[in-house]
């Protein structure tokens, strides 16, 4: 079966899915959504005896149906390689019953690796297959894991160049490190004086403008998107959401068609809707919670049917879900309306002009299979600080928002069901934040990488390399610029002025 990919805002014609991949974002502003959400064509059975890389083919041949066999397998083996520091690429730890499964043993850390390290692959063989002579030009926006990720994946790529924005005040010092110090010849990093959204609506607006597109097309570049907007970002996300049940059965844990809950800490909605695809796609999965720090209008979204994003821009701890626009939610807007493009556009139409809208009841209806919680700062503190005094684990900041509100949604239910909570950092890239949460005075007075080295002893786990390497790289990127300045700082780069 071809699947496609149209726009969630209708105004565009459905195309493959390498074409959706080089576009990122659609013409008309929307969001790639697959025609139809395919079926596992393997018994979990025969999958639990896989590795990651089958796995990945086995789900992902199903999304991206013009690939072939041979160019998807080469895209993989490319990508899930010795970056990764475990063979079985995304390992469950099993901690005071709960399932973490562990995103973040790629390259950069956190579970943007797990589709970013395939994303250039797709890419460039996308491009290929579409005879593009372009350079391409990955846009990026990042709240700090993105950034690093697609750095990491695309640097001296050929034919590609990768700009990436950041919010100069609002990453954690060691994912500030790690993406200006970036080799490559093709990269750039930019900091924003801006949040996150501002730097996610400012990309946006860059790939809205048809006349740069013309400019850059006539210089032989064409924009494409890393960020989870990107449908070659959430195909591959889709993958560890089958491998851990698969895996939780090879294991003994469930029996064979037992439903598991899976909690995901939630920024973006790229991950959540990665796990709401693998339910569609066969997986036995109950409940979809969505965990949400502070910046909760995710939460209250849930709650009340309402999505309002006027309110303060809150700086956590979690920085990656600091996020008040969470692109991916249209996507689900779009299937929970019935496929309705019209309605889609209506809604971010009033998101746009008044910063929010509310759904229909039957849209309402439709998202039974989701909950979501919040968790305050004290409360994520205290989470890693308890996990950690009674069993050794230590997590980061944003999967302690998803250990919390799995606790919360608990105690409300008393739904005991079996549970992955997808852990999307390693704790090494939040150090300070991390062992502050275990002991404030003690860790308080500490340097960053002393504080790693601490983190190191007491958890017994070993510095990793991403970290390693940055300790004394020196910096390469030391451009900030005002949000209106980004398409010029593009323009700079790309010697289109
Ligand atoms: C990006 C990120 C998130 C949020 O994921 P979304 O797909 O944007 O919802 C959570 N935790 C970490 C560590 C991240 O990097």
């Amino acid at each position: 079966m071809e699947v496609l990919y149209k726009s969630t805002r209708g105004a565009e014609e459905a195309v493959t899915a390498s074409c959706a991949i080089l576009k990122g974002l659609a013409k008309d502003g929307g969001l790639f959504v697959p025609t139809e959400i395919p079926k596992l064509s393997l018994s979990m059975e025969e999958l639990s005896k896989m590795s990651y890389q089958e796995t990945a083919y086995e789900v992902m041949k199903l999304f991206l149906t013009d690939f072939t066999e041979e160019e998807l397998k080469a895209c993989i083996a490319g990508a899930y390689d010795k970056k990764f520091d475990t063979d079985v690429i995304a390992p469950l730890a099993k901690v005071e019953g709960a399932y973490y499964l562990e995103l973040f043993h790629g390259a950069t850390i956190a579970f943007k690796d797990m589709a970013l390290s395939i994303l250039p692959y797709l890419m460039t063989t996308a491009a290929k297959k579409n005879h593009i002579k372009n350079e391409i030009v990955i846009l990026t926006a990042t709240s700090g894991d993105t950034g690093k990720a697609a750095l990491a994946g695309f640097a001296d790529v050929p034919g590609t160049k990768i700009i990436v924005f950041y919010p100069k005040n609002g990453v954690s010092p060691i994912q500030e490190k790690q993406m200006v110090t970036q080799a490559g010849d093709n990269t750039m990093v930019v900091g924003i004086h801006g949040n996150f959204d501002d730097a996610q609506s400012g990309v946006k607006a860059i790939f809205g403008n048809k006349e740069l597109a013309k400019e850059l097309d006539k210089a032989g570049y064409q924009f494409s998107s890393a960020n989870s907007i990107n449908i070659g970002r959430l195909v591959p996300q889709v993958v560890y959401y089958v491998y851990a049940y698969a895996k939780l059965l090879e294991g003994g844990e469930i029996k064979d068609g037992e439903t598991i809950n899976v909690v995901v800490p939630t920024g973006n909605f790229g991950n959540i809707l990665a796990a709401y695809y693998a339910k569609q796609l066969g997986v036995p999965i109950g409940k979809l919670i969505c965990a949400s720090n502070d910046n909760k209008v995710l939460y209250d979204f849930f709650q009340t049917g309402e999505y309002n994003r006027n309110r303060p821009f809150i700086l956590t701890t979690s920085p990656s879900m600091d996020i008040l626009i969470s692109s991916n939610l249209e996507r689900l807007l779009y299937r929970i309306a019935g496929d309705d493009a019209a309605k889609d556009q209506e809604l971010m139409k009033e998101l746009t002009a008044d910063g929010k809208y509310t759904i229909t009841d039957a849209m309402k209806e439709k998202l039974g299979d989701f909950c979501g919680y919040y968790v305050t700062e004290a409360e994520d503190a205290q989470e890693i600080a308890k996990v950690y005094k009674d069993t050794g684990y230590v997590m980061d900041t944003h999967t302690a928002v998803a250990a919390c509100a799995y606790e919360k949604y608990k105690a409300e239910t008393g739904d005991e069901t079996k549970t992955v909570i997808a852990s999307t950092a390693s704790p090494y890239k939040f150090t300070r934040s991390v062992m502050e949460s275990i002991d404030a005075e003690k860790y308080g007075k500490l340097g960053d990488f002393e504080l790693v080295d601490e983190l190191s002893r007491i958890s017994g786990v070993a510095v990793p390399n991403a970290i390693e390497e940055i300790r004394t790289a020196p910096v390469r990127h030391k451009t900030v610029c005002e949000v209106q300045d980004m398409e010029k700082t593009v323009r700079g780069f790309l010697g289109v002025e």
